[in-house]
């Protein structure tokens, strides 16, 4: 079994036909999904997701992309929102030097005051970096030593980076990028990282594999991924879903044995996290 650890599953794409797309992804072997917040609206209603759906969990935190308010009172809000039932890590936050919708002091302080919040919170992280690994470095190795094992969501730095983020202890997460024939650079990452380090995710509705390139992305399509990822390390499918499927476990502790997940009814959990 398959675990996509990168979904926006809020997202508009999925309105009114999640139960239909989740149905896809378990006959795909996707059988477990985290889906991920990028701003308190879409964090809450991740919560939300993950509460009433068997085998979701759910991320919060704010995109580099969204307009930094974190004064004390709204990072009160996040922390009870953090507190959340089947909350499993702060996420997605980091620095996004590509788009630059926010200024890049004010995406460092950002990311701060959330790392600092997932250290008092003892949360992983996943991390959205894009065109900013130099400067993302210099602040993780700042907390390396006291977040707990984190990860770098839709990998797509190259193989020195890859190191740096191994040597803290972190998890790389490969996209449907890796099917492009031009992803040479993750290909390589891919091929040379621990295979105890490596995770598997869409970043649905976005970045489809081959051959859905182009088209709205959805969790069952991690198929793809992981069987380009299984090529690339000379495994069988199965023996790359297991290793994976486990990692995913271990970083955001949740329990192994995926189909002995009870289902959450809606109503439990989540109904306290309205800030
Ligand atoms: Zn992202
Ligand atoms: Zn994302």
């Amino acid at each position: 079994m398959l675990m996509d650890t990168h979904a926006h599953l809020d997202f508009p794409e999925f309105a009114g036909r999640l139960d239909e797309v989740l149905e896809r992804a378990a006959a795909a072997q996707v059988s477990e999904v985290i889906s991920i917040g990028i701003d308190f609206e879409t964090s809450r209603q991740a919560v939300a997701i993950a509460s009433r759906t068997a085998n979701v969990w759910a991320t919060v935190g704010l995109h580099p992309h969204g307009a930094c308010r974190l004064d004390a009172g709204a990072l009160a809000q996040w922390r009870r929102l953090a507190g959340a039932e089947r909350v499993v890590a702060i996420g997605e936050v980091g620095l996004d030097y590509y788009r630059d919708r926010q200024p890049r002091d004010i995406q460092r302080a950002c990311l701060r005051s959330q790392l600092d919040l997932a250290v008092e919170l003892d949360l992983p992280v996943v991390f959205h970096i894009r065109d900013a690994h130099p400067d993302f470095l210099a602040l993780a190795s700042d907390y390396a030593d006291r977040l707990p094992p984190s990860v770098l969501h839709c990998f797509s730095g190259d193989w020195a980076t890859a190191e740096r983020c191994l040597e803290f202890g972190w998890f790389l997460s490969v996209p449907g990028v890796v099917t492009f024939t031009k992803a040479e650079v993750l290909q390589d990452v891919v091929r040379r990282a621990p295979l105890d380090r490596l995770l598997l995710e869409t970043d649905a509705p976005f970045l489809a594999p081959v051959p859905y390139r182009g088209k709205p992305n959805e969790p069952a399509y991690l198929r793809y991924t992981a069987l380009k990822v299984a090529q690339l390390r000379g495994l069988d499918l199965d023996a790359l879903a297991r290793a994976t499927t486990a990692n995913a476990h271990r970083v955001f502790r949740i329990a192994a044995e995926p189909g002995s997940v009870p289902p959450v009814t809606a109503g439990e959990g989540g109904g306290d996290v309205r800030a």
